[in-house]
């Protein structure tokens, strides 16, 4: 996210000093590294999450064609990118993966024709496909197909127009670019506080992880891109408008085969359906990944729980989190997430055979010995006040001092792929009185700024060719 606004300024206003901060030795080893995420460009086209049923039988598409929308976003600024030289060779950050939804049982494979139904005719799922052949299925996807007894009907929705993006690599390739532009990025250091000085700018104490010793950054805006680390350095602040805001921390893992021999077999990103209750970012897949060249494959996620906010964090984030002002919502949240909390329970207790046999219901024939656990980032799930109680939220969120002098960005989804949307927001938000002026800037960036792609389709599809191009997608579909 800092990447993604850094470069953002850099062209807005590149007379500004932009300094990033980061406790870690690198860029990109939290959540944007590419083994803590699942690095699905979200587009809507495959997660059945962001279509669900509506209690008359129809499905609601609209929340995936603003997610669809928001990563056209992206794709424009990275393809810009990649044409200005910013980005160097796209194929080590974005690879072209069918994005596949699949569902077993005749009540499910209505749910996912009815979808098709709504989506396909639509400007931005051009392209999609359904699948209930039983050979078809087997021939797109033979790793899912070998060994299932395809007595129980199964069926796919299937696009190629898909992604799968190494969000730590590009977030790598960014910061690179921002340090070639003059840009201060000071690796191993800590913002320990934030505190408004009398003349309204920002002062951060910031800690020296190796060296030891602290240093004062004085800046008239600061953009808290902390992941989950946003919440308690917002709260640092003082604002008035974090107040009432919390943070549910969920950990996970997931499952990796890096043997190429099977990963060979299988390349798609197959998103099925959350069990019943169970919360949307448990939606499992088995995901084709392309990191550093190389293909493998990703299944999960699986829950897990600590009380830190990231994965080198502490276990004091979450109870240095809770203040007067959140109390209640974040006991609400304790009181009325009964689904959740069961769903983290049985997540908690599976074994590592249980976590295979999940597994096998995508691969029927997978072997334990082919696959290795690994811990994925840190999800910080929004709490925020709601009435006299709280609601718990999986989405993302701004928050921003009413002046615009420090934003911050809560939550995990849809994520980094919706990196340059939020951050537009960001810019709307803290500078409304420059926001007009930059215009013509960020129509450069991101050529369909300010207009909707779903009611533009031949736009969508002149950026589309475009983006393919640059980005290199067509050539290597
Ligand atoms: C399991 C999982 C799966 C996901 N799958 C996807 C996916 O498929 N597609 C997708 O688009 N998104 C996905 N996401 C979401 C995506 O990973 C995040 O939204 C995105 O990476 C967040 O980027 P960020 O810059 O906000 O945070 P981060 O990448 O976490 O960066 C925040 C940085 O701030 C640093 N920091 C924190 N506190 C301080 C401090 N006090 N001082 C200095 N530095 C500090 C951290 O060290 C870190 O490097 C997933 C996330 C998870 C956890």
């Amino acid at each position: 996210m800092s990447a993604t606004l850094g470069s953002l300024l850099r062209t807005l206003q590149p007379d500004w000093s932009i300094t990033i901060v980061e406790r870690l030795g690198a860029p990109a080893l939290e959540s944007s590294d590419p083994w803590n995420n699942a690095g699905t460009g979200h587009s809507a086209l495959c997660e059945l999450n962001y279509t669900p049923q509506l209690p008359n039988g129809d499905v609601d598409v609209s929340k995936a064609i603003t997610v669809n929308e928001q990563f056209q976003l992206s794709r424009q600024f990275w393809a810009h990118a990649v044409d200005q030289g910013w980005l160097k060779d796209p194929s080590s950050f974005i690879n072209p993966v069918p994005h596949v939804s699949f569902v077993r049982g005749a009540e499910n494979i209505d749910y996912l024709t009815k979808r098709y139904d709504a989506l396909a005719g639509h400007p931005l799922f051009g392209g999609l496909e359904m699948i209930t052949d039983r050979d078809e299925f087997a021939r797109r996807l033979p790793l899912m197909a070998a060994g299932r007894d395809l007595s129980e009907p199964v069926a796919a929705s299937w696009t190629n127009h898909g992604t799968d993006v190494d969000f730590g690599a590009l977030t790598a390739q960014l910061i690179d670019g921002l340090r070639r532009s003059g840009a201060d990025i000071r690796y191993d250091h800590h913002v320990k506080s934030l505190k408004r000085d009398t003349d309204g700018t920002w002062r951060a104490v910031v800690k020296n992880r190796v060296e030891g010793g602290s240093v004062n950054i004085s800046a008239k805006f600061v953009f808290v891109g902390a992941g989950g680390g946003a919440i308690s350095l917002l709260q640092k602040s003082g604002i008035e408008e974090i107040k009432g805001f919390a943070g549910f921390p969920v950990s996970g893992q997931f499952i990796r085969c890096v043997d190429e021999s099977v990963a060979e077999k299988h390349h798609a990103k197959v998103y099925g359906m959350a069990a019943v209750g169970a919360p949307p970012m448990s939606v499992p897949h088995l995901d084709t990944r392309v990191i550093g060249g190389q293909r493998s494959l990703l299944f999960g996620p699986y829950a897990g729980w600590t009380p830190k906010f990231l994965k080198e964090g502490s276990f004091t984030d979450l109870p240095g989190s809770i203040r007067l002002d959140n109390i209640v919502p974040m006991a609400a949240i304790g009181l009325t997430s009964f689904s959740l909390i069961k769903y983290l329970v049985l997540e908690l207790a599976k074994t590592r055979g249980r976590k295979i046999d999940d597994l096998r219901v995508f691969a029927p024939l997978a072997e334990d010995q082919d696959w290795e656990l690994i811990t994925a980032g840190q999800r910080v799930q929004v709490v925020r006040k709601k009435g006299r109680g709280g609601a718990l939220e999986f989405g993302t969120t701004v928050v921003n001092a009413a002046d615009g002098s420090i934003a911050g960005l809560l939550g995990a989804s849809p994520g980094a792929s919706t990196a340059v949307a939020a951050m537009l927001d960001v810019l709307e938000r803290c500078f409304p009185s420059r926001i007009d002026g930059w215009a013509p800037q960020l129509k450069e960036l991101v050529p369909s700024y300010g207009v909707s792609l779903a009611d533009n389709p031949s736009l969508y599809e002149d950026l589309r060719t475009w983006t393919d191009t640059s980005l290199g997608l067509t050539q290597r579909a």
